[in-house]
């Protein structure tokens, strides 16, 4: 069965409900393992162990009561260090926020603890979600558990890389352009982005308002979803938040087997795809062929230019989501102030890094009066084509399954110097954020050199459920996901 820090949230959950682990014992054993494997991986940004054992302590009175609150009581769940806990540091891996404590909780966070979960450390980040590697993190670089030298993937590298080397069971990261997808895919484990307005962004710092969600990364889908249905739901503090009936997600993996039709775009399979990826996904497709499924080619003709739309609509975004670090409120000022100008100046050049420069810059430039019909206007006309293809393809097909990344994780420090070729990593998650729908990314095999090659099945908007659904058949059948690192 392995050891008890690789076991599933279930497993998990099923031991606790067996009374042969209580919550404490575990807590106690992660610690254990964060203290063993943290100096190499790095994931870890602070971490309250007297707060997380408090809260065991309480799961298990609770359970000896009989007042559990769900199955996730007593299971530890990562934050990526974005999302707002009450009392606990928010530093968005910037420095601007090093010494800022939230005084509230994000509704996930809320959510989470009214369902007994404990949230168990706050995990590194690219700077405010930008980035696809961690590397731009201003604390630390988070290794790849598979591969020391080689990046978790990003911006949710922290949360990635700690399910993966057996930290935590489950996480909660956020994803703007695939930033949940694409480090699950570099750490071979589940990663599921959320149909836009599902979960609450509500305590999640802002990067791109109109494409950032909150979503799990877990070791199984199965995990995905009862973390899901604990997070998704309507919020009336966030006016993006959508008034949807919520599934029983655990349906997903009981229900008679039906006959999907899956769609294989083929702007994802073209240049620039790894010949390892490219042959992993083809056992994938065949796999669901001779299950009975319907394969479809089909054809998502503006995905060419979804790294350009997204880089125009994000910094765009971020450009005016990132004023209010200022200096003046709750942000890094500056020792060498003289006036109210150098305030804004010294603290904002002192306090980000040059990634939030970069994109600052752009995005005041894609919005300034001059430019804004040639590049912001235009690319939300490009978006509505996007979104377009997408809508198009769903009258023929169910769910649309492609590489989450054209290659696997990459070295330290490899794209760092060229943000465009960073940029390319998001080629296969980034539409599905313009067009708000959810995508879920699995394992589905690894590259000679160990690395694991991700999975991405995409689908209409608040079919969560289907995808579930259609991942775990390939999950049970597949040992992809227990596999695990062997960190030394
Ligand atoms: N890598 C993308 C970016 O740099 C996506 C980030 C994210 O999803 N937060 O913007």
């Amino acid at each position: 069965m392995g050891a008890l820090f690789f076991k599933s949230a279930k497993d998990l959950s099923q031991m606790l409900a067996a009374k042969s682990l209580s919550s404490v014992e575990l807590i106690q054993a992660l610690i254990r393992r964060i203290k063993d494997v943290e100096p190499k991986i790095q994931a870890l940004l602070s971490f309250d162990e007297a707060r997380a054992l408090r809260y065991a302590q309480e799961s298990d009175e609770r359970r000896a009561a009989g007042k559990l609150r769900g199955p996730l009581d007593g299971i530890p769940i990562g934050i990526k260090d974005i999302i707002a806990e009450e009392g606990q540091p928010l530093t968005c891996g910037s420095k601007i926020l090093e010494h800022y404590i939230s005084p509230y909780d994000a509704t996930v966070m809320e959510r989470l603890k009214a369902a007994g979960a404990i949230p168990l450390g706050r995990f590194n980040l690219d700077e405010f979600g930008m980035g696809s590697s961690t590397e731009n993190s201003a604390y630390q670089k988070t290794r790849n558990p598979w591969n020391l030298e080689c990046v978790p993937g990003g911006s949710s590298g922290g949360c990635g890389a700690a399910v993966c080397a057996g930290e935590v069971p489950l996480a909660l990261g956020s994803d703007t352009g695939g930033s949940i997808r694409y480090p699950a895919a570099c750490c071979g484990i589940a990663g599921l982005k959320t149909t836009y307005g599902l979960v609450s962004r509500y305590g999640l710092a802002a990067l791109a308002s109109s494409t950032d969600q909150i979503g799990p990364l877990g070791r199984s889908v199965v995990d995905l979803g009862m973390l899901l249905q604990i997070i998704a739901g309507h919020d009336e503090r966030d006016a993006t938040s959508c008034a949807v009936p919520i599934p029983d997600y655990s349906e997903a993996f009981n229900t008679e087997q039906r006959s999907w039709r899956i769609g294989i775009p083929k702007e994802y399979f073209s240049e620039g795809i790894d010949g390892e990826v490219y042959r992993s996904i083809a056992e994938a497709i065949a796999f669901y062929r001779k299950k009975g499924h319907i394969i479809v080619d089909i054809s998502l003709p503006h995905t060419f230019y979804a790294i350009p739309v997204y880089y125009i609509v994000m910094t765009a975004e971020a450009s005016s989501n990132l004023a209010r670090y200022d200096g003046i409120r709750y942000t890094h000022r500056s020792a060498e102030v003289m006036n109210a100008r150098d305030i804004y100046f010294k603290s904002r050049a002192e306090g980000f890094g040059s990634e939030v420069k970069r994109r600052i810059i752009l995005g005041t430039y894609v919005l300034s009066s001059d430019h804004q019909d040639a590049y912001y206007v235009r690319a939300q006309k490009v978006r509505t084509l996007i979104c377009r293809d997408f809508s198009q393809a769903f009258n023929e097909v169910d769910v649309i399954l492609s590489p989450t990344a054209p290659t696997t994780a990459f070295k330290l420090g490899e794209r760092l110097d060229d943000p465009l070729q960073m940029y390319l990593s998001d080629i296969c998650t980034v539409s599905v954020n313009l067009a708000g729908l959810p995508a879920l990314s699995i394992p589905c095999g690894f590259s000679e050199a160990g690395l694991p090659i991700g999975l991405q099945f995409i689908g209409k908007a608040f079919h969560e459920q289907e995808l579930l659904s259609i991942a775990h058949i390939f999950e049970k059948e597949h040992d992809f996901n227990q596999r695990f690192p062997d960190i030394d």
